[in-house]
């Protein structure tokens, strides 16, 4: 038995089970106790609609969404080469057929926050538009490029808290709206993701300390004006719900290419995670869709494991990775947060299977052996999910949980799906750089 906590402490990885995970039928009346009201699928399925009423503005205000009609939508990718390639780094096979959903490519922001963030954003822009009189559901929403509308969403600004993608997501189609728009960053920012957010005209205030504060302080700015509508990274149903969108489009693209996935043939995802709105949203839509034949797991860096530190003490937001000691310090910049969402953090208590640490060394490594092997660019944190079916094969607890859920034998059936989160928007020769450390790397195993 592992202690998490000492491994924790001394930033070396561990892969925790959760000890409270329920079957789907059981978690459902545990969440359904909770003070919240989570989305229902037809909730969901409300906000896939919205998001298609805004296809015809999307095409006509991003180019690179012309060739979807409008829809935000990531491939789903065989990553076979990849899972050869990382054989010689675990001296073994992985059993199953390994499959990357690239939310690296997603139109707009080039990361995971193109949905829960342009959906939050479309949401507050339709309520406005609506209540002024300005548009009806049944108008096409190109009309939100018109003037009448424009003008009047300038008059109210969005704010949010950002380590830097959310802020690029929320900024661009902020503008693109005509609100103004309030970034609050991080210290650990990027600074090719400020300069981006500039350019895009957004505003962006930095701070000297971490993600917890920029968002404290853009949420105690916004509260300050009523034309302002903040978005909460940790506490927002509107995010958790558009990133459930997710997986409607992906059991569609599973459908389409004739991948069954039942629990015979279980789905094992492995999710990066942050403050947990992105995996957290997408996590509980993977259970209300494939119940007990999905097993997910959350992945996080080992400079950063917030989440993994809030669910097995079962503090949830009341405790901080600072506060044992950790200096929240990651390459990957999506990923550093000292505190989770208490939000998801109690509604995945039944659902979540687990959750791994990872350390920067490998996140660059398997950034090469991607672009190498599949010729994909990922950002380090996207890369964390990268590394999940190893984790549950060759890690003690892991291959303990599948002996326990009764999975060896269905093995060779499953599917794996690691969810790149984030990579197209990285300048050339950042990326350049990234695969070249990884490249380099004395690493010999994963
Ligand atoms: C934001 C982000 C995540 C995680 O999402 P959270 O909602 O913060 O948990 C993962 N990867 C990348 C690249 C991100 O930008």
């Amino acid at each position: 038995m592992i202690n998490v906590m000492d491994h924790l402490k001394s930033y070396n990885e561990a892969l925790w089970i959760n000890p409270n995970f329920k079957p789907f039928s059981e978690a459902t009346s545990v969440i359904d106790k909770l003070p919240v009201h989570f989305p229902t699928l037809s909730e969901i399925e409300d906000a896939d609609a919205r998001l298609r009423r805004f296809a015809p503005f999307f095409e006509a205000a991003f180019e690179e969404t012309k060739a979807s009609n409008g829809i935000i939508e990531s491939p789903l990718v065989s990553i076979e080469n990849y899972q050869k390639s990382v054989i010689t780094f675990i001296g073994g096979r992985i059993l199953g057929d390994w499959f990357l959903k690239a939310d690296s490519h997603l139109p707009i922001a080039g990361s995971i926050k193109a949905r829960g963030g342009v959906y939050e954003v479309i949401k507050f822009a339709e309520k406005v538009a609506l209540e002024a009189g300005l548009i009806t559901l049944s108008d096409s929403y190109d009309k939100f490029l018109s003037e009448p509308v424009k003008a009047h969403l300038s008059k109210y600004s969005i704010a949010v808290g950002s380590t830097g993608n959310l802020g690029l997501s929320i900024g661009t189609i902020s503008r693109a709206l005509g609100f103004k728009v309030n970034v609050h960053m991080s210290h650990d920012a990027k600074p090719w993701k400020i300069q981006m957010l500039r350019d895009r005209g957004a505003n962006v205030i930095l701070y000297d300390s971490d993600y917890s504060k920029a968002v404290e302080e853009g949420r105690k700015m916004a509260d300050l004006d009523p034309y302002c509508h903040f978005i909460d990274d940790e506490n927002s149903l509107d995010l958790f719900t558009g990133y459930a969108v997710a997986v409607l489009r992906l059991k569609e693209q599973f459908a389409k290419i004739g991948r069954l996935i039942d629990e015979d043939h279980p789905l094992f995802a492995y999710l990066p995670c942050g403050v947990g709105g992105a995996p957290g949203g997408i996590a509980y839509a993977l259970k209300l869709i494939y119940g007990d034949a999905v097993h997910v797991f959350f992945a996080e860096p080992t400079h950063a494991p917030c989440m993994m530190l809030g669910m097995s003490t079962g503090k949830y937001d009341a405790i901080s990775v600072n506060d044992i000691g950790l200096d929240n310090k990651t390459i990957a910049d999506g990923l550093a947060v000292g505190r989770p969402s208490k939000l998801v953090g109690r509604v995945m208590s039944p659902l979540l299977s687990g959750i791994y640490t990872v350390s920067d060394e490998k996140l660059y490594r398997m950034l090469y052996l991607m672009a190498e092997s599949q010729k994909l660019s990922l950002e380090p944190s996207a890369l964390a999910g990268a590394i999940g079916p190893i984790k549950l094969f060759y890690d003690t607890p892991g291959f303990n949980y599948l002996k326990d859920h009764n999975l060896l034998d269905k093995m060779e059936n499953c599917t794996h799906l690691s969810w790149a989160t984030g990579g197209n928007l990285v300048p050339e020769e950042i990326m350049k750089a990234d695969i070249a450390k990884g490249q380099n790397s004395d690493l010999m195993t994963l």
